[in-house]
């Protein structure tokens, strides 16, 4: 057969063993349920000494774990651990005005982790099935099509797996007041032009999607089981894996993962294993934080670090949980007349200075719990925030004490446009603390320290200056006139809580401004990078049977938001896993 029919025999072929999840893609369907959502177990329900063995084990059912599970389970046995537990019938997951709420609940089994990074800047994790969208702000936007192109993915797929995941779970908003300011205050402050709505990556102003309905209940990569085979999917809820079990034995060239063990909700260990088939793999998708943290405490990782925790070494790699990265985020809070309805992002102004300008406004829960509880990071007041009890120092909660009553009662009243600078150029590192899997590690973003990231974070702060003498925003003010910047930085510098220590000159130069009240968007990623620690198919280097899929990848983080791209490269990679896998098998 001549080499150009061959090559038309495999694409066909191909074409054919991939029908399932392909044709789901392009013919007209019914509207997604959950019907097909696989049963949610708990870890406890894990028989000891299980003998079922899987294709794929999945560690960590977030954003880029579900739908990565649910692509590969249409073809193979997987099974999904989850340290966290079920984000259905949790009010303060499901239904945006519980927003701060959740992020402000530091019980154990909270839906978020709360981590202050060694910056002094108050963070929050994601611990729940659904990962970050089910504790995020919900807004949706694309990776800028150079995004896709710098790391490499095919297109093609890129265009079908974004949608995939749009016609599941994103919406258009139902616009707030305070996202129409902001984009008519961006347009006449000439972050043009107006681009609509829509999810692409373009310049100027534009809303984009969100996971949150217009009754305010969220949909989140959870969800996306559903388009799993319920049949060929194991989920374990409060499945904490603490170690990936490799396979060392002399003669192999490399250390093979062959399993995981991991803690149920009372504390009771398990394992569970890989088939033998030389295909199947251990696929580690739990978050920039998480990630890096089961690597090294699994024994990959640089060599003095691992000793120093007496971790035995199976691989040593300088650069597991280097290059850890966080987007620094500044906002200028603006009171306003009267309390504007809660909104969080709906409308962004994508600069071409790598400035990214958003908004959010209100509170959704009642007047009264507003006063009681400050959400610990709530974008609506900037993270004014208790401080979490292993920060109480007494020096520490008496400055909080004494803030929180000089506060102005205006702080309640009104919103804030922030801006977020695209990259970060400034990295910094992760280490372990203590080898408890449930403790966060120690992380390090050195915000600012990239000059470059300290000048587009001025840049930033000087466009919300126009915008806020738009005559958008001047009508919003409290007499109408308008509010001079002075007063707003210094509203903004109080009502910003991080730990870092705040100069006189805070409000005269926008450097230090930016440098004293950064807080975060929420956006790291980073610690596992190409090249350094996996390869260009995220395998992790120098073992075999393992893989890295989610945001600790990246060395810049995806679009103006990033859970579209992370939810999308989780149905991405299962397709492309699933597309290798069957070609192989295929002997094509
Ligand atoms: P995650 O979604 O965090 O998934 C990791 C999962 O692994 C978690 O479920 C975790 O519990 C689990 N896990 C970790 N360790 C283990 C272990 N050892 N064993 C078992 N399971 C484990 N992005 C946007 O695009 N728009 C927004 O509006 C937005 N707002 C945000 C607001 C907040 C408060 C936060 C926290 C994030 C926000 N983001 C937003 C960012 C976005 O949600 C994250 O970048 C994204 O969800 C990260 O996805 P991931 O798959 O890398 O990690």
């Amino acid at each position: 057969m001549a080499s150009s029919g061959r090559v038309v025999l495999f694409f066909e072929l191909l074409a054919c063993l991939l029908c399932p999840f392909e044709l789901s893609q392009g013919k007209a369907k019914e509207p997604f349920t959950l019907k097909n959502l696989p049963p949610l177990q708990k870890a406890s329900s894990y028989p000891v000494g299980c003998a079922t063995t899987y294709d794929y084990i999945i560690v960590g059912g977030g954003t880029a774990g579900c739908p990565l599970a649910a692509t590969l389970s249409l073809r193979y046995r997987v099974l999904l651990l989850e340290r966290g537990g079920s984000p259905y019938g949790n009010r303060n997951v499901s239904y945006m005005e519980n927003f701060h709420i959740g992020l402000m609940n530091m019980a154990p089994d909270s839906p978020s982790q709360v981590f202050i990074s060694t910056d002094g800047v108050i963070n929050a994790r994601a611990r729940v099935l659904g990962g970050g969208t089910c504790i995020n702000a919900g807004f949706y936007s694309r990776a800028s099509s150079s995004f896709i192109q710098e790391v490499g993915w095919d297109e093609d797929l890129v265009n079908k797996s974004f949608p995939w995941v749009e016609e599941k779970i994103v919406q258009w908003p139902k616009i707030a007041p305070w996202q129409a300011a902001l984009r008519d205050g961006l347009l006449q402050a000439g972050v043009a032009p107006f681009n609509g709505y829509t999810y692409d990556h373009v310049s100027g102003t534009k809303v984009g999607g969100t996971i949150f309905d217009e009754t305010g209940y969220r949909h989140t990569a959870a969800d996306l089981l559903a388009a799993g085979d319920p049949d060929n999917l194991r989920v374990l809820l409060h499945a904490s894996v603490h170690k990936i079990v490799f396979d060392s034995r002399q003669g192999r060239l490399k250390a093979r993962a062959i399993g995981v063990q991991f803690t149920d909700e009372n504390g009771r260990h398990h394992q569970a294993f890989l088939n033998s088939n030389k295909d199947s793999e251990i696929i580690v998708s739990a978050g920039a934080i998480g990630t890096p943290q089961l690597l090294l405490l699994s024994g990959i990782g640089p060599k003095n670090d691992l000793q120093n925790h007496n971790i035995p070494v199976v691989l040593h790699n300088k650069y597991v949980g280097k290059g850890m990265a966080d987007n620094p985020m500044n906002s200028i809070f603006i009171p306003t007349r009267s309390p504007p309805r809660q909104s969080l992002i709906e409308t962004v102004g994508i600069t071409e200075e790598g400035v990214f300008i958003e908004a959010s406004s209100g509170f959704g829960q009642s007047s009264e719990s507003v006063h009681c509880h400050h959400g610990i990071m709530s974008a609506e007041i900037g993270q004014l925030s208790t401080i979490p009890p292993k920060q109480r120092t007494l020096e520490a909660a008496q400055k909080y004490a004494h803030n929180k009553l000089n506060l102005p009662k205006e702080v309640f009243h009104g919103g804030f446009i922030l801006e977020k600078i695209d990259g970060p150029l400034s990295t910094g590192h992760l280490v372990l603390t203590d080898t408890d899997v449930r403790n966060n590690p120690a992380v390090t973003f050195n915000y600012f320290s990239h000059p470059q990231d300290l000048n587009r974070c001025v840049y930033g702060i000087k466009t919300i200056e126009r915008i806020l003498k738009t005559n958008r925003f001047s009508e919003l003010s409290a007499d109408g006139a308008g509010l001079s910047m002075e007063r707003v930085l210094n509203m903004s510098v109080q009502a910003n809580v991080n730990l870092i220590p705040k100069h006189t000159n805070d409000t005269e130069s926008l450097e230090q401004f930016c440098k004293d009240t950064v807080i975060t968007i929420w956006h790291y990623h980073g610690g596992c990078h190409v090249g350094k620690v996996v390869d260009q198919h995220y395998r992790v280097l120098g073992v075999s049977g393992l893989r890295v899929v989610d945001g600790s990848i990246f060395s810049r983080s995806p679009g103006t938001n990033p859970q579209a791209t992370v939810m999308m490269m989780g149905r991405y990679m299962g397709v492309k896993i699933l597309r290798e896998r069957l070609g192989r098998a295929a002997g094509v």
